[in-house]
């Protein structure tokens, strides 16, 4: 029986999935780190959680049904999967990425993939030209975020997939900032999808997870070979968590659009407000083809500001939005990519994309949209209103005018 998205998020999706002792309606914590054999060669089909575990092994179905995967590999974090789809690739393999990477990503490749003899180009993936013209005789792959992080550009997959094809390169897509409720590439040709499960599809900021969904068999088989080596497995109690929170993906998905949408109008109707970057407005330069390609805009936003006072200021003064890193779960968070995700993305580059010091990125939750209009008007206004949080000088220069 073929189930729709939303059921296949909260119900045990597959038959490979062993029924629970006791008819448990919810994934049991199978919190073991080995399993007891029968006999001699009389494994259970679990020999020790390093390799696999029942819990993980859910969750691992689930994921692979939500993304149309061939398999899922449950790991630690969005970065322990990140850091298992590097060791697919050989001294010498060279990558063209999107530019405005996940500033962790950017980390990883310049810490530890290029010394270990890898090779990253960066370019705008918006434009396929750009693409092409970076790949290079040693070039093995493509890897993509759409909607990128923080400036929300938008790469058609469908041209990747045609550029992947000819020049005979793995399509890796970062699916964090839509989760499959949004946006499948495997659908659309991808080889590998990466996910920081710590923010969608868990969603309630309470747990890290990273999923590696791969497309064929004899990849599949090679991460299992790699992942068992290297230990990137998710925990049995993080895999449960994660489960849970799969559960409700479909309709925190909905809500989280629906807020977003109120919200980046509301944004743009604001006097200290310049650019606002939601890839649901009908004006963002992406909007056609994210269309084409997935089933909606998500819910993050980012905007920029009048003066970095002002983005500074915002920052201190919501009352409800939390400040704070992360992205994806049920509570609304704002972040300062300048300082926070992107700090490690030289300067030059940063400034090339668009990161300055005005610049905010928002993660928008489930709450009550008003509540969030409130606080942001809030925080907004507060500026000329509390003249006791400014510094001395400030104060000084404002009595001169
Ligand atoms: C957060 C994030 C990651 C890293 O995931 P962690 O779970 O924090 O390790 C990777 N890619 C994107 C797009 C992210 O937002």
């Amino acid at each position: 029986m073929d189930y729709r998205m939303e059921t296949r998020c909260c119900h045990k999706v597959t038959e490979i999935v062993e029924e629970h002792p006791f008819g448990a309606v919810s994934v049991p914590i199978y919190q073991t780190a080995t399993f007891a054999h029968r006999g001699i060669g009389e494994s259970t089909g679990h020999d020790y959680s390093r390799v696999s575990n029942p819990t993980r092994d859910e969750l691992e179905h689930t994921v692979s049904s939500l993304e149309g995967a061939v398999d899922t590999l449950a790991c630690a974090s969005g970065m322990a999967a990140v850091s298992l789809v590097l060791e697919l690739f050989e001294k010498g393999a060279h990558m063209v990425c999107s530019e405005d990477l996940y500033g962790g990503s950017v980390r990883i490749f310049s810490a530890v993939g290029e010394r270990r003899g890898l090779q990253f180009s960066y370019v705008n993936t918006a434009d396929e030209t750009l693409v092409e013209a970076a790949i290079r005789p040693e070039t093995k792959a493509l890897y993509i975020e759409t909607p990128s992080n923080p400036t929300m550009q938008i790469t058609d997959l469908r041209a990747m997939k045609s550029l992947a094809d000819r020049y005979h390169l793995f399509l890796i897509v970062d699916n964090t900032f839509l989760s499959p409720y949004f946006q499948r590439p495997i659908e659309l040709g991808a080889d590998l999808v990466i996910h920081s499960g710590t923010k969608y599809l868990a969603g309630h900021n309470d747990t890290l997870a990273g999923f590696v969904c791969t497309s064929d068999k004899e990849l599949s088989e090679r991460l299992r070979y790699l992942y068992k080596t290297v230990g990137n497995g998710l925990s049995p109690f993080d895999s449960y968590l994660t489960l849970r929170g799969i559960k409700t993906l479909a309709v925190r998905m909905e809500r989280q659009q629906e807020n977003a949408m109120v919200l980046a109008k509301w944004l743009k109707s604001q006097e200290k407000v310049r650019q606002v970057f939601y890839v649901g407005l009908p004006e963002h330069p992406g909007y056609e083809v994210n269309q084409r390609q997935s089933d909606g805009a998500g819910s993050m936003i980012s905007f920029t500001v009048d003066t970095e006072e002002t983005a500074r200021r915002i920052l201190e003064r919501v009352k409800l939005i939390v400040y704070a890193e992360s992205l994806g779960g049920v509570e609304s968070l704002i972040t300062y990519p300048m300082l926070q995700t992107h700090s490690d993305v030289p300067e030059e580059v940063r400034e090339h994309l668009g990161i300055t010091g005005c610049f905010l990125r928002l993660s928008v939750g489930i709450e009550h949209v008003e509540d969030l209009i409130a606080d942001l008007s809030q925080a907004m206004e507060a500026m000329e209103e509390r003249p006791e949080r400014m510094t001395k000088a400030e104060g000084e220069e404002k009595n001169n005018v």
